[in-house]
């Protein structure tokens, strides 16, 4: 493609005359060539900037317990993944990180578990979110990723004091959806699919995500779940790269295809870091979260997703005792840390890129205020 094209496109997305075509959207995630990259992460770095600063908004994220019942087929501690020690911290073990994230001043914090759904972890939530709000005088921002729940639940947890909420798709295409997952009324892309919905209409600001570069997903998936996200008018985005994890059934699926290792990382770093420069072009004023998939995959690489369009990073302020329970992926980074000493790390790193961490605040999707106006 010439290089006049890929300038328009990037200005006719910058200038936000119109918006991107789907053949548009396909030719930017096909990008290989490095000056091309360059120029997509720096227009979709203006996008960001235009609308949200040279700024990072932080969530402490809790990943509280690794208890699942679901069986996800690229996930670590699903359910049948027998060679996992499941845990589950108690409530003041939560209420003790909760309280670090608020004197830290991180503004927001994450809670993150296995799904469950059953009455006493339905409890437990609310119990959690109702002690971190009083704890923090309501300062203290709350987002869920606790999964697919009823709707009751969801207005139980927004009442207790939650008011963000984040459930991947994973996929956007059911078919997709379904070869990576087991076919059962558990793991139904039409129950995920409207627990989104049902997540919106309790009024939460609203995550999703995918799994990007997993087997047999084609960059067509990719555009339609790009374009998904801005069908359903979502308020934030967390996604990123698939990382295999051997202990589960997509994993072992995958080793044949594998070139190196090194390129198979650099494959999946480049596709993370284009999805978030594309939805940055496509979606402006949302967040975006720099994952720790893509710090698993270079040291450097939450600092590129931010380079890239993101603005969120989420420090795992989870007790360094039981980090390697939670391990949905190989390589993830930070086992062996404690927050202390990353919030260190993390502050010098977005300060070498020339942006500032917002202490103290929410951090809000302003997409959510425009939507809801
Ligand atoms: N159960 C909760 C969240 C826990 S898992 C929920 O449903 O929201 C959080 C996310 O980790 C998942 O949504 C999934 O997209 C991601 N994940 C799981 N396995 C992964 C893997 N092998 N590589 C990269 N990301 C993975």
């Amino acid at each position: 493609m010439p290089q006049l094209t890929l300038n328009n496109m990037l200005k006719k997305a910058c200038d936000n005359s119109e918006t991107l075509t789907r053949n548009e959207l396909k030719f930017l995630l096909e990008l290989e060539n490095e000056n091309d990259l360059q120029q997509l992460y720096c227009a979709a770095y203006s996008v960001k900037e235009k609308y949200i600063g040279k700024r990072v908004f932080l969530r402490g994220l809790i990943e509280f317990s690794n208890i699942c019942t679901k069986d996800c087929y690229y996930c670590g501690i699903r359910k049948s993944n027998s060679k996992v020690d499941r845990f589950q911290l108690s409530m003041d073990e939560i209420i003790s990180e909760a309280r670090w994230t608020y004197e830290q001043n991180y503004g927001s914090l994450v809670l993150q578990s296995g799904e469950r759904s059953d009455a006493s972890f339905i409890d437990f939530v609310e119990e959690a979110v109702t002690k971190i709000k009083e704890l923090s005088k309501g300062e203290l921002g709350i987002t869920l990723a606790l999964g697919e729940q009823t709707k009751e639940t969801y207005q139980r947890w927004r009442k207790a004091g939650a008011h963000r909420y984040l459930l991947r798709i994973e996929s956007s295409t059911k078919n997709v959806y379904e070869t990576i997952h087991p076919n059962d009324e558990l793991h139904s892309f039409e129950q995920r699919a409207n627990a989104l919905k049902l997540i919106q209409e309790c009024g939460f600001q609203t995550g999703t995500g995918v799994l990007i570069g997993f087997p047999n997903q084609t960059i067509d998936n990719l555009v339609d779940d790009v374009l998904f996200f801005k069908n359903i008018d979502i308020d934030m985005i967390g996604m990123g790269p698939y990382i295999a994890h051997h202990q589960t059934p997509m994993a072992l699926a995958m080793d044949e295809m594998m070139g190196t290792f090194d390129e198979y990382k650099e494959h999946q770093l480049k596709l993370g870091l284009k999805m978030i420069a594309v939805c940055r072009l496509f979606l402006k004023d949302i967040n975006i979260a720099s994952t720790t998939a893509l710090q698993a995959l270079a040291p450097n690489g939450r600092e590129l997703g931010l380079l890239a369009g993101g603005n969120v990073i989420m420090p795992n302020v989870t007790a360094t005792e039981v980090r390697p329970s939670y391990t949905l992926y190989e390589n993830k980074p930070g086992l062996d840390e404690n927050c202390q000493s990353s919030r260190q790390a993390l502050e010098n790193s977005i300060h070498n890129i020339g942006e500032e961490i917002c202490y103290g605040i929410w951090g809000d999707s302003a997409h959510f205020f425009e939507r809801t106006k």
